[in-house]
Protein backbone atom coordinates (compact mmCIF):
# COMPACT_ATOMS: atom_id res chain seq x y z
CA UNK A 1 0.00 0.00 0.00
CA UNK A 2 1.32 3.25 -0.90
CA UNK A 3 1.55 5.51 1.85
CA UNK A 4 2.32 8.68 0.95
CA UNK A 5 -0.75 11.28 1.27
CA UNK A 6 -2.27 12.00 -1.81
CA UNK A 7 -2.83 16.06 -0.44
CA UNK A 8 0.42 17.20 1.48
CA UNK A 9 2.73 14.47 -0.37
CA UNK A 10 4.51 13.55 3.14
CA UNK A 11 5.90 9.74 3.21
CA UNK A 12 5.09 6.98 6.08
CA UNK A 13 2.70 9.18 8.18
CA UNK A 14 -0.31 7.38 9.69
CA UNK A 15 -3.64 8.38 8.64
CA UNK A 16 -6.79 7.24 6.87
CA UNK A 17 -7.71 4.95 3.51
CA UNK A 18 -10.13 7.37 1.18
CA UNK A 19 -11.14 4.97 -1.88
CA UNK A 20 -7.75 3.82 -2.09
CA UNK A 21 -5.88 6.81 -1.28
CA UNK A 22 -4.04 7.44 1.65
CA UNK A 23 -4.53 10.83 3.73
CA UNK A 24 -2.53 11.66 6.66
CA UNK A 25 -4.15 12.42 9.92
CA UNK A 26 -3.01 15.94 9.74
CA UNK A 27 -4.81 16.51 6.06
CA UNK A 28 -8.08 14.68 7.40
CA UNK A 29 -7.81 17.24 10.37
CA UNK A 30 -7.63 20.32 7.89
CA UNK A 31 -9.82 18.68 5.41
CA UNK A 32 -12.42 18.39 8.42
CA UNK A 33 -11.57 21.87 9.43
CA UNK A 34 -11.31 23.97 6.20
CA UNK A 35 -13.98 26.33 5.75
CA UNK A 36 -15.98 27.20 2.51
CA UNK A 37 -14.36 30.11 1.83
CA UNK A 38 -10.83 28.68 2.71
CA UNK A 39 -9.06 28.95 -0.17
CA UNK A 40 -7.77 25.38 0.55
CA UNK A 41 -11.04 24.15 1.04
CA UNK A 42 -11.22 24.29 -2.83
CA UNK A 43 -7.84 22.26 -3.36
CA UNK A 44 -9.18 19.84 -1.29
CA UNK A 45 -12.19 19.68 -2.76
CA UNK A 46 -9.92 18.97 -6.33
CA UNK A 47 -7.60 16.22 -4.21
CA UNK A 48 -10.64 14.10 -3.06
CA UNK A 49 -12.73 14.79 -6.39
CA UNK A 50 -9.32 13.47 -8.48
CA UNK A 51 -9.09 10.18 -5.82
CA UNK A 52 -12.57 9.28 -6.54
CA UNK A 53 -12.21 9.67 -10.10
CA UNK A 54 -8.99 7.28 -9.72
CA UNK A 55 -11.18 5.16 -7.74
CA UNK A 56 -13.49 4.77 -9.99
CA UNK A 57 -11.64 4.27 -13.33
CA UNK A 58 -9.50 1.55 -11.45
CA UNK A 59 -12.45 0.21 -10.49
CA UNK A 60 -13.34 -0.63 -13.61
ZN1 LIG B 1 -1.05 14.81 4.40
Amino acid sequence: MDLKCKICGDNNKKGIELLGAHICRECEKNIMKAKINDIRYNYYKLVIKKVWLDYILTSF
